[in-house]
């Protein structure tokens, strides 16, 4: 059943928000028809944004009686993403905009993950963030979409990233929400790192923002040819998290993506030392079984 907004009244964050809407349009095509669901959801119009320094606005009141949602003209997965921004915007009523009647937000506030609990403006551009990301790539059909790909593999993500019509930042960090194997990812340019999002059983990233790119890093390692994944390889895994004395260390592998304009994608993926040997437990016992079956037969 298509959705509209009075389905979705009683919602007050991004991810009631998102599950309602899911919920109604069960058959929700992917790439997600994002124009067409802002309409349904009582967006009037498009307009190209001109201001300098903004990425998208929103004109709107405090009653949300009408909504245009303003973007900057560029690619189209980043206008998709400032598009699903405002309408997230418009969707929580308790967002309210620094100039009444407008909201305007820059390239720093797509960006925004956190938040500091008494910046309210932080605040709801990082549930801005967090509407548009879910609502470009819902969860149930990304988990459906990585199926395929039980072992993480940078590679995947330009793969998908091009599926859901989203930037590959954008999907390397759904991508490190929600693979079952604990990865980080770390967008790094000209050697420093940027940001790094992470699963959520992955430990800390030592190197912190603005840190260089660890020297015995594979990313240092030859050269890595533009939009082609590295294979993985093992590293030390004190480069990149804190291993505590007397620990048994987890097997750590990076992967390098390189992009243009000296932006690169690290991978990090963990393996804890007993997984692979419960991994050959299992198979034994399994092979056990077979076995004990095929003698009864
Ligand atoms: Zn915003």
């Amino acid at each position: 059943m298509p959705v509209c907004r009075m389905d979705l009244a009683d919602a007050g964050s991004p991810e009631k928000i998102v599950s309602l809407i899911l919920q109604y349009e069960s058959n929700l095509s992917i790439p997600v028809p994002i124009e067409e669901l802002c309409r349904q959801l009582d967006i009037e119009d498009f307009q190209d944004l001109e201001s300098e320094g903004f990425e998208g606005g929103l004109l709107t009141d405090s009653d949300r009686s009408f909504g245009f949602i303003l973007v900057k003209k560029g690619y189209e997965e980043r206008r998709r993403f400032t598009i699903a921004h405002e309408l997230g915007h418009f969707l929580m009523p308790h967002h309210i905009p620094d100039r009444e009647g407008q909201f305007l937000c820059s390239r720093a506030d797509m960006l925004r993950l956190g938040a500091k609990e008494t910046d309210r403006r932080e605040r709801m551009e990082a549930e801005a963030n967090r509407f548009a990301s879910l609502i470009l790539i819902p969860p149930p059909a990304l988990r459906l979409a990585l199926r395929p790909y039980r072992e993480p593999d940078l590679a995947h993500i330009p793969k998908l990233a091009r599926d859901f019509k989203v930037s590959k930042e954008a999907m390397a960090r759904a991508y490190a929400q929600h693979h079952e194997k604990p990865v980080a990812i770390l967008v790094t340019r000209h050697g420093k790192v940027l940001r790094c999002y992470k699963h959520i059983q992955f430990p800390f990233v030592v190197p912190s923002k603005g840190a260089p790119v660890p020297a015995g890093s594979l990313f240092h390692r030859g050269l890595h040819e533009q939009n082609i994944a590295s294979d993985p390889a093992e590293c030390i895994p004190d480069l990149w998290i804190e291993v505590k004395r007397g620990e048994r260390a987890p097997t750590l592998y990076e992967q390098v993506y390189a992009q243009r304009d000296g932006f690169a994608l690290v991978m990090l993926h963990l393996e804890h030392p007993d997984e692979d040997e419960e991994a050959e437990e299992r198979d034994l016992e399994e092979s056990w079984r077979i076995g004990f079956r095929g003698k009864r037969r």
